[in-house]
């Protein structure tokens, strides 16, 4: 029989990388809780509409890369490939608007995008990502970019931040203008992708990897000289929050992100080592309303988990390992040791081979334990245990008494 294997671009995290992995989950999780954010879990499977609505037609998620099938009914549904959609559905179905003057919520879950695997990028992947609905002052997308830089540093990561602002109804049209007649000037230096997007949806232009079009577009109209008088304030003041807060940020003229939603502040977190983003988000103002809701600003932010696992240099501390073993017949004692050492919160194994002390000490080794807790039946008569320091060998014997106090 053929032997199975994983889908092509889906992954089992396990070991190591699983240790990392977590360590992001729980450094990013953390902050978001002391800046009392408030979890969601949303589905993993919407009506493909969600993501058509609000990423947009004409954009790379929604054209190439969203897993759509349909179900037994006919009806379309899509594996979701971000997660700000359903952050925005559940908050309009749920009349989230209504419970509070402002919502501030976080979710986390694979996301699945049909892309090219490679390092870094796969087909399915995992995000954390953070929303504040209601709020258009720029403090909001301070806090954002403030969380983000803050899960960097936590997790000893050089990155810099960059931003950019990309206006909103009032100026984006004429930016969008400036964009196109000279996209059409330079139209022999692009792509055709870029080609065929760039009446429909210019701005993507500015995105595309590929690295003729990055070269062609280095002197195409920036989005900050075009900005409303509401939009240059809003952007002016974020910057004078990052500076009180002291947070360094690069302006990217050309920094656009892949989806269509966002309005004003775009920003990405990107790894100073590998130079990949692994941070991105901006605002929305009408993404709400434009999916049903009461029009209600919102920024976020989606932290690739993945990505930020990559970067990590040393693997997360693990408890001390305490493996038991029991020579002769002393079991019983042996799983009442075990007990007694996790209700004092020592991580402990209770060795299944058994054999001589020698060579369970060898397993202790190979199961890489910190301590072994030889129990033999001297120890069981006198209610002790004797514990061995695997790594400078010293072995010492507690009562068990003693030993709730000491160990
Ligand atoms: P990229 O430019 O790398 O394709 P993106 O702009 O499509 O990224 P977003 O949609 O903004 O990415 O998602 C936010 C974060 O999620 C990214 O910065 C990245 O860390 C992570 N991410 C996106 N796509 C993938 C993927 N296919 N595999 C792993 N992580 C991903
Ligand atoms: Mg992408």
């Amino acid at each position: 029989m053929a032997e199975f294997i994983s889908v092509r671009g889906f992954h089992d995290i396990f070991g190591e990388e699983l240790d990392k992995f977590n360590a992001v989950r729980r450094a990013v999780r953390r902050i978001l809780e002391l800046h009392n954010f408030e979890e969601v879990i949303l589905p993993v499977v919407e009506y493909a509409e969600v993501f058509q609505r609000s990423i947009g037609e004409a954009t790379d998620i929604v054209q190439k890369e969203m897993f759509v099938f349909p179900d037994k009914k006919g009806r379309l549904l899509a594996l979701r490939p971000e997660g700000t959609a359903g952050v925005v559905r559940a908050f309009i179905q749920h009349r989230l608007f209504a419970l509070k003057p402002y919502t501030k919520l976080f979710y986390e879950g694979p996301m699945f995008r049909y892309e090219r695997p490679q390092a870094g990028r796969y087909r399915q992947f995992h995000q954390i990502g953070a929303e504040v609905f209601g709020i258009s002052d720029p403090l909001a997308d301070a806090e954002v970019i403030n969380i983000s830089y803050k899960i960097l540093k936590e997790l000893n990561i050089d990155c810099s931040v960059e931003i950019n602002s990309i206006g909103c109804r009032v100026c984006r049209p004429n930016y969008r203008k400036a964009l196109v007649e000279y996209l059409n000037r330079i139209a022999g230096a692009l792509c055709q992708d870029c080609i065929d997007r760039k009446d429909r949806n210019p701005l993507r232009v500015l995105d595309c990897k590929v690295p003729t079009c990055k070269e062609a577009v280095k002197e195409a109209p920036k989005t900050l000289n075009f900005l409303c008088q509401d939009c240059e304030k809003h952007h002016k003041e974020l910057l004078d929050y990052l500076e009180s807060l002291g947070i360094p940020y690069v302006e990217n003229p050309n920094l656009v992100r892949g989806l269509d939603y966002y309005t004003k502040t775009v920003f990405e977190i990107v790894s100073q080592e590998l130079g990949i983003t692994v941070i991105a988000g901006g605002r929305y103002d009408y993404l709400v309303e434009e999916m049903g809701g009461v029009p209600t600003p919102a920024v976020g932010f989606a932290v690739g988990v993945e990505r930020l696992s990559m970067l990590l240099k040393e693997l997360p501390k693990k408890p001390p390992l305490y493996i038991v073993i029991p020579i002769g017949n002393t079991i019983g004692y042996a799983l009442k040791v075990c007990e007694l050492l996790r209700e004092r919160g020592k991580r402990v194994e209770l060795s299944y081979k058994r054999s001589s002390v020698k060579k369970q000490l060898e397993l202790a080794n190979k199961l890489k334990a910190d301590y072994a807790v030889i129990v033999g039946e001297d120890e069981m008569k006198e209610e002790s245990i004797s514990i061995k320091n695997l790594h400078t060998g010293e072995q010492k014997k507690y009562s068990l008494k003693g030993l709730l106090s000491e160990v």
